[in-house]
């Protein structure tokens, strides 16, 4: 039995879980709304490239019809891993000589987004709706949102991303800080602005690493280039150390003093990227976390497996969940609504906890002083 037939489904959240699971839902007949905060679709500049992976995010954009759109817009030769030193001294290079050798491509988030929204019927998503609250209502949910008036659903799913908002109407399990905090920025036409790091990048990504901290770039289709710090900090550091994020100076600053045995030649990342920079502690939801299923009410992706992204597996991870929700919701083997979404969240929690502690365990070493050894063996 398909359980949503005569169902009104929202969904909250349009990253690309919840666009993946509104497809999904759509190409078997469901009634979908996306209920996203954003006020449309170029409002956030899109961070890094992302590899998916054939046993999960691959999977879900077969199975919802997509690979056609994805082939017209990955981008082969991203996939270049470049192991570097703080001195910026390339150790190994990991790159595929053919497109069939490729087993993770890459895309970027703006193309993976566009696709996904292109594939939706029109409407389906409603910009500018930032969810509040959610009330009971008959068998269903009203849900309240801070600049648009109140809706009613009968299945209502969480993809609100870390932070959610949803997420404590489900279960009160919070996040725990991985004890890494990122800082992140974007250079717009990289090989002008920052030609030095451009030619290291070469098209691919590089992860550098020494003195216990990390940092990783990634090239971008659009000539941009997106990179992340990451260093051991207490979890209120961005408090303490008082830097505003806007002033160039100030975050040149901390890079120097924080990274000062690394070679000047990173510095190129900082003196030309855009402002702000983005500060984000790392939090990972325990890998035991487990709640009772409610008949009508469930999440996917960074809102029910938030995890640190040394695995690379948040945005696979998501799809999957999307993928496996659909499939229990209207794959006619389950009754009820409840055993469906307990099914589904039995799976998800399993697989995304393996996942979690692969990316805490990936975390822990990239910034201790075994980072070097771990990522050659990885790459040979
Ligand atoms: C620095 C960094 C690097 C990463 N690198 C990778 C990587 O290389 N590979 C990888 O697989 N993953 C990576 N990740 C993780 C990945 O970004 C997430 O796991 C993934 O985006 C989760 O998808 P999602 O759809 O669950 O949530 P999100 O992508 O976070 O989407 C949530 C959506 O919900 C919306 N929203 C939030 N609150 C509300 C509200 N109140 N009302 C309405 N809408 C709301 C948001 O605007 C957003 O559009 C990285 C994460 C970080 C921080």
């Amino acid at each position: 039995m398909n359980l949503l037939t005569n169902k009104k489904i929202a969904i909250v959240g349009g990253g690309p879980g919840g666009l993946t699971l509104a497809r999904l839902l759509q190409m078997k007949g469901a009634h979908v709304k996306v209920y996203e905060r954003d006020p449309n679709k170029n409002a956030r500049q899109q961070g890094a490239t992302l590899d998916l992976h054939e046993e999960s995010g691959l999977k879900a954009l077969r199975e919802a019809g997509l690979m056609a759109a994805f082939r017209a817009n990955y981008r082969p030769g991203a996939e270049k891993l470049r192991i570097l030193d703080k001195n910026a001294v390339i150790l190994a290079e990991d790159s595929p000589k053919t497109e069939e050798e490729i087993d993770r491509p890459e895309i970027d988030r703006g193309p993976l987004q566009e696709i996904l929204l292109d594939s939706l019927l029109p409407g389906t998503v409603v910009w500018n709706s930032h969810f509040v609250s959610l009330s009971p209502d008959r068998d269903g949910w009203k849900l309240e949102f801070k600049n648009g008036p109140a809706v009613l659903a009968d299945i209502v799913i969480a993809a609100d991303g870390a932070r959610s908002g949803i997420r404590p109407y489900i279960t009160p399990v919070k996040a725990f800080y991985s004890g890494i905090t990122v800082v992140e920025g974007s250079v717009y036409d990289s090989a002008t602005a920052s030609p030095k790091v451009h030619a290291l990048l070469d098209g691919g990504k590089i992860f550098a690493m020494g003195d216990e901290r990390t940092l990783v770039v990634s090239s971008k289709g659009d000539g941009s280039l997106v990179f992340y710090t990451g260093c051991k900090t207490d979890e209120h550091w961005i408090r303490a150390a008082g830097i505003d994020f806007s002033d160039k100076a100030q975050v040149l600053a901390w890079f120097k003093k924080t990274y000062s045995g690394w070679a000047p030649v990173w510095e190129e990342l900082f003196e030309n990227a855009s402002i702000p920079f983005v500060c984000r502690p790392l939090y990972s939801m325990p890998l035991d976390q487990t709640w009772e299923a409610l008949p009508n009410l469930t999440m996917l992706g960074d809102a029910a497996h938030l995890m640190p992204p040394f695995a690379g597996e948040g945005v696979n991870m998501a799809m999957l969940d999307a993928l496996e929700l659909s499939q229990c919701l209207t794959g006619g083997n389950f009754s009820d609504g409840r055993s469906a979404i307990a099914a589904y969240e039995e799976q998800m929690r399993a697989r995304a906890s393996a996942a979690a502690k692969e990316s805490l365990a990936n975390s822990d070493v990239l910034h201790s002083p075994e980072a070097i050894p771990f990522m050659l063996r990885f790459v040979n």
